[in-house]
Formats: structure tokens, C-alpha cells, sequence
């Protein structure tokens, strides 16, 4: 018999808002962050009602709206402040309950998480220790139970921590999806709202795939259908003609 708790792997707040939502229905959750301290600065400004309404059923809703800011839309403008693309949102509460763009500030809200996540019983933090292994992640889930080898960073020692499974939280460059091998599918730069004002020129085969927020979604409003192409928002066609964008694949 092993251990029926459930092993984070990373404590921002993804890893935080899951490790809630497990213990709150009772399951015993282990989260392991790298950092000993959070991450002073912001990177995420701003989350929409959907988020919103996941953060209401971790308790913490209340507290981001008094410091957060309903926002009206986006708006992109070039280096000489003319429009590239915008859309909008309103600033009333959706059907989720909360308005559908929300600014905030990512240590403030992250601070929240960390209250909850650090007083609730069925949580254990360990920080300073950072994820370089882990066994039994690639068998059925009912074979064996999950080694996490850690190495320390700061003050804890290097460990091994035991679980029923592994939730990899952690990030863009997750340690966790390249030790159990999970693969990512490029769907490449998505430089479609950029090229609608710049050439009419076919998309270049790095620039092919619209993307989900390209010209047919629906709060998206093209330049040119608000504005002539004379007009104060239009921009010139780039020298070459071709799109001004650049398509690069990660490494
Ligand atoms: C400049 C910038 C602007 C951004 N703007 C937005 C925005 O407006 N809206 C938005 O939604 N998102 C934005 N993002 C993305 C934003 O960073 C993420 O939305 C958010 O921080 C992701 O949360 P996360 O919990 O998935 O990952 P992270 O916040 O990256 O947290 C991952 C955690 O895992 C830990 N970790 C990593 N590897 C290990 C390991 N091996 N062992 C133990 N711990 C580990 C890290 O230390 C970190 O604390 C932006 C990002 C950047 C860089």
C-alpha cells in the first residue's frame, strides 16, 4: 500500500488553485516548489470570468475582485499609436458571474492561493526543493505509486516524496512533462491579426495557421471593418510587402 495523496509539482498558481480543489473534496495533496520564496514581480496581468469563477470555488473570489480591475477589452497599437487590432469586453458580470476581463497583480493574487494552500490541513508544502526525477510516472496509474526525487535548493534536504500520482504544475519549461515524456504539438506564431493590416499578401509559410484569436473569432473586430483603409487607423503596407511578422519554433 503507498500513499493516496496527490504530489504538485510547482506552486504557482496553477499548482496552487489544483491543490486546493483536491484538498477541499479531501484527497491529501503534497506540493513541491523549487523557490523558497514567492515570486516578488508580476507576469500574468490579467485573468477572464471563467478563471474568476474557479478562483470564487477555492475561496479566494472576494478578495481578487477588491484588488483587481474589470477591463473593457484590448486594445494593440503600433510605435506610432495607430490600431492594430482590438477587442472588447464587457465590463459587467457574464454568465460565469464576473466580469469578462479582469487586471490584476500576479504576487497579489498569488498571495491568496499561498494563504489558503499554506493553512489548509490537508496540504503540505515543501519549498526549496526542486523536481530532477521521477519514477513509475509511465506505467498505469493503479501499478505503482509515484517517486518524485527532489534536490535541495535552499534550506530543506533532498528527498523522495511518494504519491498516488503526479500533477506537473510547473510551468512553460515544465521539468515535469520532460521526465514523463509528454509531447507539445507547435502551433506556430499566430501573426494573423498583424498581417490583416499590414499586406494583403497570402499567408508565408511560417505565418499559415490563424489561430484561435485570428479575424473569425468572435470578439475579434478587424481594422479594416471598422475603418476605411484611408483612415487614421490604417496602416501601410510593409516595405518588402511581405507580412511583417516572423514565425520561430522553440528550440
Ligand atoms: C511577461 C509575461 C507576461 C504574461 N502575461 C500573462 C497574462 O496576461 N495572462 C496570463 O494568463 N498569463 C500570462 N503569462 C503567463 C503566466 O506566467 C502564467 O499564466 C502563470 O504564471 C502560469 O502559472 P503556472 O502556475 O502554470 O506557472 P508558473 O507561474 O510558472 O509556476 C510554476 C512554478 O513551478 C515551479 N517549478 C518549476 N520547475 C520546478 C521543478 N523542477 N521543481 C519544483 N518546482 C518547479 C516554479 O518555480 C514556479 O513557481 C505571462 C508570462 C510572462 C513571462
Amino acid at each position: 500500500m503507498y500513499p493516496q495523496n496527490v504530489i504538485v509539482v510547482g506552486a504557482g498558481p496553477v499548482g496552487c488553485t489544483v491543490a486546493l480543489l483536491l484538498a477541499d473534496r479531501g484527497i491529501p495533496v503534497t506540493v513541491i516548489e523549487r523557490y523558497p520564496q514567492p515570486h516578488p514581480l508580476p507576469r500574468a496581468v490579467h485573468l477572464d470570468d471563467e478563471v474568476a469563477r474557479i478562483l470564487h470555488r477555492v475561496g479566494v473570489s472576494d478578495a481578487f475582485l477588491a484588488g483587481s480591475r474589470p477591463a473593457s477589452g484590448l486594445r494593440l497599437l503600433d510605435a506610432r499609436h495607430r490600431v492594430m487590432a482590438e477587442f472588447g469586453r464587457d465590463t459587467d458580470a457574464t454568465d460565469n458571474g464576473f466580469p469578462g476581463a479582469n487586471m490584476f497583480h500576479q504576487p497579489d493574487l498569488e498571495a491568496l492561493l499561498f494563504d489558503r494552500v499554506d493553512r489548509h490541513p490537508l496540504v503540505d508544502v515543501h519549498r526549496g526543493v526542486e523536481v530532477h526525477a521521477i519514477d513509475g510516472a509511465r506505467v498505469p496509474l493503479t501499478a505503482a505509486p509515484v517517486r518524485v526525487h527532489t534536490r535541495a535548493v535552499a534550506d530543506e534536504a533532498a528527498r523522495t516524496f511518494t504519491g498516488s500520482l503526479v500533477l506537473g504544475c510547473d510551468g512553460a519549461n515544465s521539468t515535469v512533462r520532460r521526465l514523463i515524456g509528454i509531447s507539445m504539438r507547435d502551433l506556430r506564431f499566430n501573426c494573423a491579426t498583424v498581417r490583416t493590416r499590414r499586406t494583403s499578401s497570402p499567408p508565408s509559410a511560417g505565418c499559415s495557421n490563424p489561430g484561435p484569436a485570428g479575424p473569425t473569432s468572435p470578439g475579434w473586430r478587424s481594422p479594416a471593418a471598422r475603418s476605411t483603409p484611408s483612415g487614421p487607423d490604417s496602416l501601410p503596407a510593409s516595405r518588402s510587402g511581405e507580412p511583417s511578422c516572423s514565425a520561430t519554433r522553440p528550440t
